[in-house]
């Protein structure tokens, strides 16, 4: 990687960092808006929308950690390899993803895990809702 590589990474890590946190910041009054709400309608609708911010907030803080990790990484000299089996991250990937932290094999394995997690969080609830419905 060249200097100016470099310099434009981390120009591309900093401002998506300040995106960021502006949106992580706004997600949080959103959440902070919904406790003066007395009005069973509203309330229900604030829930819906606090679900919403609650996700919203979750992604971010992931990405932004991502983020922060690219910007130690370039510090420590070890930008763009992958934190899970240390290979070099594909430029093209980079190039679209600054702050990609996994290579795309791995990220592919990542995002099939949460998958499989996720439909399993979902079994105890159906179990439970087929029980009320008997
Ligand atoms: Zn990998």
């Amino acid at each position: 990687m060249t200097e100016a590589q470099v310099v434009r990474i981390k120009w591309a890590l900093e401002a998506k960092r300040e995106e960021l946190v502006a949106d992580i910041r706004k997600q949080v009054s959103e959440l902070a808006i919904g406790d003066s709400v007395h009005d069973p309608t509203d309330q229900i609708q604030n829930m819906t929308q606090r679900d919403v911010a609650v996700d919203n907030l979750h992604r971010l803080s992931q990405t932004l950690s991502s983020v922060e990790h690219s910007l130690g990484a370039i510090t420590d000299g070890c930008y763009g390899c992958c934190v899970e089996c240390g290979e070099p991250i594909a430029p093209r990937r980079l190039e679209i993803v600054p702050w990609a932290t996994h290579c795309i094999g791995c990220q592919a394995h990542l995002e099939q895990v949460v998958t499989t997690s996720n439909s399993r969080a979902e079994l105890p609830r159906l179990s439970l809702g087929d029980r009320e419905a008997a």
